[in-house]
């Protein structure tokens, strides 16, 4: 039997603001899209944030036994310069200032948000689609909405109607916003102005003749609206309506608004059963972002390569740190913060190697079906991963205590306990590896401290040949040294 057969999962529903039973559609399958990154430069750690956060929530649907279909688009073309509805393409701009091919800038941070995800340990997602290899299903989408009387085309570019729209559906449902509302605080239209009314999104552009990034269409040379690849997409793969749609609270509106009203005008259905909207990393106490400049990178924590933190972290303790709140809270990163998970993760880590050496009795202190039971209760309580933390660390107290002699605990529960934590710890948030006192990392360790002196030596005698061929020949195998004060520490990246 499956597992998800037993468990009662309850998802936060942004759209109606409650937490609601989860039901998919087909029993057994999950349908899920969630907005990839738009590759003009390399993602820092709040874009990790989120997609981490639906990586958790994948891998707790496949741990559940369900058959899950995950689109993550990549967003390669439609999206301009401050999310805004003229201007410049992201990636053009980012090609222009930097005398490349648009399509050089997509290839050169698609791979950089790949080997970061695969740092993070990521769980690739079934189908990632791009925007430029969907044009003609954005513009079969477009053609449909003209038809059916919700858009109107003007001088080559064409835009949604969201008065006309807002008639018969609800434009602003997703984020409880009312049209009248959004009407009365904006600016007048000018005379040079396209569109009927402010509240009205492109769905196709009139490419300009410098624009470089242009398909043809109907209407002549342009390039779609960001909003509607996601439409596209998503209905390509996952059909007209499918479980659930993700991203950042930040797209909440305007782009899933627009994406609902895109969906609800060509083919009259409401997209997606449940909306789920990850909170943003913050630092600072502002929102990490591209744009302000307030952000750090991943490789840049992995390396210890910045001035906001006093050390390099692993990929997995942050993904310890990012996990300990949950995923529709806000977080701020620090320097304590990071140095408490490393703490943590440590910690249980150690307690997950000894599981194997406890010595087994007649008896159990430790009600092991209870204590299940509530890691399961965490996690179908809309993803309460710093509950299931918790639940570890409970778990992580009975070890040490039978270490010590001071519990014990039976063959048939350690075996248990042994399998719940792997595939708590493992499985579904996505940790890895061991603590640096485990005996492999602990003989790493000692080879690399060995190394270090050996550099050390060798820079003492002005023999920079061999200290650099160290260095360098140890970042080659991806081990990084740091020189800092103290001393060279290192990190394995
Ligand atoms: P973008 O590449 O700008 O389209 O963003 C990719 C994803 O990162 C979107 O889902 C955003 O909502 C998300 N995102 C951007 N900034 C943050 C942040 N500071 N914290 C969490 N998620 C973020
Ligand atoms: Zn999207």
């Amino acid at each position: 039997m499956q597992l998800y057969l037993s468990q009662t999962l309850k998802i936060h529903n942004s759209l109606s603001g409650k937490k609601e039973i989860f039901k998919p559609l087909n029993e057994g399958h999950i349908g899920m899209y969630v907005c990839g990154p738009t590759v003009y430069s390399n993602v820092h750690l709040g874009n990790c944030r989120t997609f981490m956060s639906f990586d958790m929530i994948f891998r707790y649907f496949k741990h559940l036994g369900y058959k899950v279909r995950y689109v993550r688009n990549i967003t390669d073309a439609g999206h301009l310069v401050d999310d805004a509805e003229d201007g410049e393409d992201k990636i053009a701009k980012k090609a222009r200032l930097e005398k490349l091919e648009p399509m050089e800038v997509v290839q050169r941070y698609t791979v950089d948000f790949h080997n970061i995800l695969q740092k993070f340990n990521f769980l690739p997602p079934s189908i990632e689609p791009t925007a430029t290899g969907h044009i003609i299903e954005q513009i079969e989408i477009i053609k449909d909405i003209l038809e059916k009387g919700y858009g109107y085309e003007k001088n080559g570019s064409v835009y949604f109607d969201v008065a006309k729209f807002n008639e018969t559906h609800e434009y602003g449902k997703l984020s409880g916003r009312k049209l009248e509302d959004m009407i009365a605080n904006t600016r007048e239209l000018t005379a040079q102005d396209e569109k009927k009314n402010p509240q009205d999104f492109a769905l196709w552009k009139k490419a300009e003749p410098q624009h470089i990034m242009r398909w043809p269409s109907p209407w002549g040379d342009g390039f779609p609206g960001w909003h509607l690849e996601c439409t596209a997409m998503s209905t390509k793969y996952l059909g007209e309506t499918f479980d659930i749609h993700g991203g950042g609270m930040d797209l909440k509106f305007p782009h899933h608004e627009c994406e609902i009203a895109q969906a609800e005008a060509s083919n009259g259905h409401s997209p997606v059963r449940y909306w789920l909207h990850a909170n943003m990393l913050t630092m600072n106490g502002k929102k990490m972002a591209k744009s302000t400049g307030n952000n750090i990178l991943p490789g840049e924590i992995f390396t210890g390569d910045n001035d906001i933190l006093s050390k390099a972290f692993s990929p997995s303790v942050v993904r310890f740190f990012m996990m300990q709140a949950h995923y529709t809270s806000i977080l701020d990163l620090s320097d304590d913060a990071l140095l408490a998970s490393e703490k943590g993760h440590h910690k249980l880590m150690d307690a997950l190697n000894a599981i194997d050496n406890l010595e087994t009795g007649n008896t159990s202190d430790f009600d092991i079906a209870n204590w299940k039971r509530e890691c399961y209760s965490a996690m179908n309580d809309d993803f309460n991963t710093p509950i299931l933390i918790a639940k570890m660390f409970d778990a992580v107290k009975h070890i040490n205590l039978i270490k010590e002699n001071q519990q014990s605990i039976t063959k048939g529960d350690k075996k248990e306990l042994q399998a719940t934590l792997n595939a708590f710890v493992f499985d579904v948030l996505g940790l890895e590896g061991k603590s640096n006192s485990d005996s492999d990392s602990g003989k790493l360790s000692g080879v690399v401290e060995l190394l270090i002196q050996l550099r050390k030596d060798a820079r003492d005698n002005k023999d920079f040949a061999t200290s650099d061929k160290i260095r360098d020949q140890l970042a080659a195998l991806g081990i990084q040294l740091n020189d800092g004060k103290d001393g060279t520490t290192f990190n394995v990246i």
